[in-house]
């Protein structure tokens, strides 16, 4: 990645002009006139006349003039911090994104602060009452106060189990207690900012000793000072997360502080556990599942320095830190990296711009690095970690495929595939049945008309879910109830074709009535908690057979797991993404690495139309590693991404026609600015031209060097916002697009 940098000078000093960057689809900063003796810096947030709206933006720059004219300048309405709220570390580096994404820098800034302090909230902590044990209350006797004040004694009972000190939250009706309590002198009551650190685990759990090959990639790690990119490249259960705690270890006791990055807190709520258990500083968790209170207070305490390992999903890669030691990215190649609307930014990528700011060390992990960090251990630019084998006792699990051409299929699945999965349930083993798609079925058909229901909205069926028969669209989110019959020759029988998990499960719980079953997608899932319950009852071993989609591949420890079944490889092999094998191949990895990860060995089953398929023998026989490799050889010929840089500039409208006209105006404003070296493809409809009501259409660029396209981006962005017809459309650009959509 390379864009300009100029980091925001220092204020200076009788400076007259702020220049704010204010939310709003304009690419550009805006001057603002300062009041009299009103000192301002960049970082510090200010309310603004903006066209007839106030708005809050944030102050990147003070100086003493302004290319507008005098009378034209507006002043700042308020400054509503005392000091920046915003580092300059990270005013620059949201800056440094914002230009290297095309995205408006009052957006882009908007996009990375909490939504309080956005919406102008006070940058300080939520205070907190906790309640603190003195050395009188500890020699009360319980039972006797009981006996004149049994309230107050459960209260001090409750202290005592908590080892001294409780937050005041939720006492109910005992906070009057705790009032008598204080004036007794038995406990004291402290205002204290409410942090919402991750609750300590009772026992520490001493670090195992690494192997050599752990040992190796941490050596490697600490033996570069400053910035380097590591690629940690090791199989399922070699002991990633352990090099991660060592390095974060290495940070914390030189009283750095460690950010680590992950693709969904909610999936890896053992990850968060192993680094409570293992640290006794403080974390915090940043994750959509946090009320805009708790996220901003977890922000404070990083940029504060008061936590100490801040662990996060994409948007945490915009926490200020105080006092940065180390960036980790776990499972770099997960998708969910890359916001897909709004700012359009790579958090993976994004995280080696800050490391390399920061002068500190990142380290991207994977069993399935992605071909764009594999490209760049090629080039030399990041070093290349290898775990080659699995940390415990258990071996790689064996890989087959299994040839289900005009094999009799149950919901699915094939006879041979159900006989292994009973033998493995009859040695106490548990199966994962993995299909990446939930719901009943993906199709409702009329048996009489060929009927099947699609969505008003999109070019796309409706999932039918049994449990509360309904039509959905997973597109979108319409749904509507299923029809008691055939909408369009009111005789037919409507009958579901295809499965998703749901149907998985209920024929799996048909044929193995005696073990329980658990099944993990987003609608299992949906409610707080869920996630959790359900694994710990597969960890247990209540649930045999686990069914799930992809939430399911994601780092879970599953010891007893002996067989994985991949229900469907075939969808993957004819992608319209030119990633589509790319991602297969991870999704085949990832899945299978859940099967034997303790004693066991594991056994991995895909059922597939095309035993023969030269991409996946390739993937079974060499390893990943062997088709990463001919998939690059693959790219560079067709001079794809890796080996080029691409940018696509999307529109929509309700009508067909606007996006295609804008887009085509675009394409010659583009080619009127000689582009040299990007190529233009386009205009098209997107792959499913009509999605929630409004039809999509898209522009490529196409560049062999990276520089001639950010040349064309920065000379083309902000004429492209002047042509008249992209007012009657929604128009974005994508800047590495990762999803061609
Ligand atoms: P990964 O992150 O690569 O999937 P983990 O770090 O989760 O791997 O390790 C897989 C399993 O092996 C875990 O149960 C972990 O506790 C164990 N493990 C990792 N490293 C070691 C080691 N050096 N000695 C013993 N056990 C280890
Ligand atoms: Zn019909
Ligand atoms: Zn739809």
């Amino acid at each position: 990645m390379s864009a300009p940098t100029d980091a925001p000078t220092a204020a200076l000093q009788r400076a007259t002009i702020a220049r704010v960057a204010v939310p709003s689809p304009l690419n550009q900063l805006f001057d603002y006139r300062l009041p009299d003796r009103c000192a301002v810096e960049p970082g510090m947030r200010v309310t603004v006349p903006f066209g007839r709206s106030t708005r809050t933006g944030v102050v990147v720059d003070c100086r003493r003039d302004s290319e507008l004219a005098p009378e034209r300048l507006k002043p700042i309405h308020a400054v509503l911090d005392e000091t920046p709220v915003l580092p300059a570390e990270l005013l620059g580096f949201v800056l440094w994104a914002s230009r290297y994404y095309h995205h408006p820098p009052g957006e882009a800034l908007a996009t990375a602060l909490p939504v309080l302090l956005r919406q102008g909230a006070p940058a300080r902590p939520q205070q907190q009452s906790v309640l603190r044990q003195t050395a009188a209350g500890a020699t009360v006797e319980l039972s006797e106060l009981a006996r004149r004040a049994p309230r107050q004694a459960e209260l001090l009972a409750l202290l005592r189990q908590a080892g001294g000190q409780l937050t005041a939250d939720g006492l109910g009706g005992l906070r009057a207690s705790a009032k008598a309590l204080a004036e007794k002198g038995w406990l004291q009551i402290e205002q204290r900012p409410a942090y919402g650190f991750v609750p300590a685990e009772a026992a520490l759990q001493p670090p195992p000793r690494l192997n050599s090959h752990q040992a190796q990639a941490c050596a490697a790690v600490r033996e570069r000072a400053g910035f380097a990119c590591h690629l940690l490249d090791g199989v399922t259960g070699s002991g990633k997360t352990e090099v991660y705690l060592e390095l974060v270890a290495d940070a914390v006791d030189a009283g750095r502080q460690a950010l680590v990055l992950v693709p969904e807190i909610g999936l890896t709520p053992q990850l968060i556990r192993r680094f409570s258990r293992r640290f006794r500083v403080p974390i915090v968790a940043l994750h959509s599942g946090l009320s805009d209170r708790e996220r901003l207070n977890a922000w404070l305490a990083a940029r504060d320095g008061l936590a100490a390992i801040v662990i996060g999903t994409r948007s945490a890669i915009f926490t200020p830190l105080a006092r940065p030691g180390l960036i980790v990215v776990d499972e770099e190649h997960d998708l969910s990296f890359k916001q897909q609307d709004g700012f359009r930014y790579n958090a993976r990528d994004l995280a080696v711009v800050r490391a390399s700011r920061l002068g500190i060390p990142v380290v991207l992990g994977s069993a399935t690095p992605s071909l764009e960090s594999l490209a760049n251990v090629e080039r030399g630019r990041y070093h290349h970690l290898r775990l080659p084998q699995r940390a415990g006792a258990a071996g790689m699990p064996a890989i087959q495929l299994l040839d289900i051409r005009s094999k009799p299929l149950h919901a699915g699945l094939s006879d041979p595939l159900l006989a292994r999965m009973r033998e493995h349930l009859d040695r106490g083993g548990q199966a994962l049945v993995f299909l990446n798609r939930r719901g009943y079925a993906p199709v409702v058909m009329c048996h009489d008309c060929a009927w099947t229901g699609t969505c008003n909205r999109c070019d796309a069926r409706l999932t039918f879910h049994r449990h509360d028969r309904r039509l959905r669209c997973h597109h979108c989110g319409h749904e509507r109830p299923l029809p008691p019959a055939c909408p369009s020759c009111g005789n037919g029988e409507l009958f579901p074709l295809g499965q998703g998990t749901e149907r998985l499960e209920q024929e799996l719980a048909a044929r193995f009535p005696e073990h329980g079953i658990v099944r993990i997608d987003r609608d299992s899932t949906r409610r707080k908690g869920a996630m959790s319950r359900l694994l710990e009852s597969a960890q247990r071993g209540e649930g045999r057979i686990l069914v799930g989609t992809q939430m399911l591949a994601k780092g879970h420890h599953l010891p007893e797991i002996s067989l994985v079944a991949i229900v469907d490889a075939d969808q993957g092999l004819f992608g319209t993404d030119f990633r589509s094998i790319e991602r297969l191949a991870q999704q085949v990895i990832q899945v299978a690495g859940r099967a034997g990860r303790a004693e066991r060995p594991g056994e991995v089953i895909i059922q597939t139309h095309y035993p023969d398929h030269p991409l996946l023998h390739t993937l079974l026989r060499d390893g990943y590693a062997a088709l990463a490799r001919q998939l690059l050889d693959e790219r560079r010929q067709m001079a794809l991404p890796p080996y080029a840089a691409l940018a696509l500039l999307r529109a929509e409208s309700p009508t067909a026609e606007p996006p295609l006209v804008f887009l085509e105006e675009a394409r010659q404003q583009a080619e009127a600015l000689a582009p040299d070296g990007v190529e233009l493809m386009g205009p098209v409809p997107a792959p499913m031209e009509r999605r929630a009501g409004r039809f999509r259409a898209q522009l490529l660029l196409q560049a062999a060097r990276r520089q001639n396209l950010q040349r064309l981006l920065e000379r083309w962005v902000d004429r492209l916002a002047q042509l008249r017809s992209g007012r009657r459309v929604r128009w974005s650009l994508d800047v590495d697009p990762m999803e061609m959509l």
